[in-house]
């Protein structure tokens, strides 16, 4: 069975980075930032960072925002707050006994993320790592992405977003969504994922 791995929020807690980056771009146009714990919960209910930070989302300040956002998530020094779930080396180590693992990862930077991926010791586990720049739709990139890689109907998408569970209902194939990242249990709840755990290391209680 080949296992599609998210990375962000499914293996790695990318909370800091996020809040961080979220910290500077709100200086640098001159907005207050949120406290670690409004930002994050507010960013896994899925509130766009414009009705975070409060402002138009057409003004020029939310677009200097977003550039300076984008620009920054995959900045090495930001990249380097990000860290391994627990459990995530021992969960990998037991699940590539039994089955293919692939990563698949929606980033712009593919340099910065196999540099990352080498100093967290994540590439290792891989017998592909797959990254693209972000389409509109999240969904559709990676239902590209799996297509191309080629899946049958017993293989599995695990991914701590909406994306990831669509894609795999689209696919026809099952998801187990982990609501260790960037959404909450009960927002996660509402795609009706195959399986929903807290985190990857719950892998392993259960029969895949
Ligand atoms: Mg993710």
């Amino acid at each position: 069975m080949k296992i599609f791995f998210d990375l962000d929020g499914t293996l790695i807690d990318v909370s800091k980075r996020y809040y961080f980056v979220h910290k500077k771009a709100a200086l640098v146009i001159g907005k207050k930032s949120l406290s670690f714990k409004e930002y994050w919960q507010k960013k896994r209910k899925k509130i766009p960072e414009n009705k975070i930070l409060n402002i138009d989302s057409e003004s020029s300040q939310f677009k200097e925002y977003q550039k300076i956002r984008i620009n920054l998530l995959e900045n090495l020094d930001y990249l380097s707050l990000d860290t391994p779930f627990e459990n995530v080396f021992d969960t990998l180590v037991a699940l590539t006994k039994k089955h293919k693992l692939y990563l698949i990862t929606l980033r712009r930077n593919e340099k910065n993320l196999n540099t990352q991926l080498k100093q967290l010791k994540l590439n290792k586990f891989f017998i592909k790592i797959f990254s693209s720049p972000p389409d509109k739709d999240l969904t559709i990139t990676k239902i590209k992405i799996i297509k191309n890689l080629g899946y049958s109907k017993n293989d599995l998408i695990i991914g701590d977003t909406e994306a990831d569970t669509e894609a795999a209902k689209k696919l026809g194939i099952r998801s187990v969504a982990v609501f260790s990242g960037i959404r909450t249990e009960s927002f996660l709840k509402k795609y009706h994922p195959d399986i929903l755990i807290k985190d990857v290391s719950h892998l392993l209680k259960i029969h895949l």
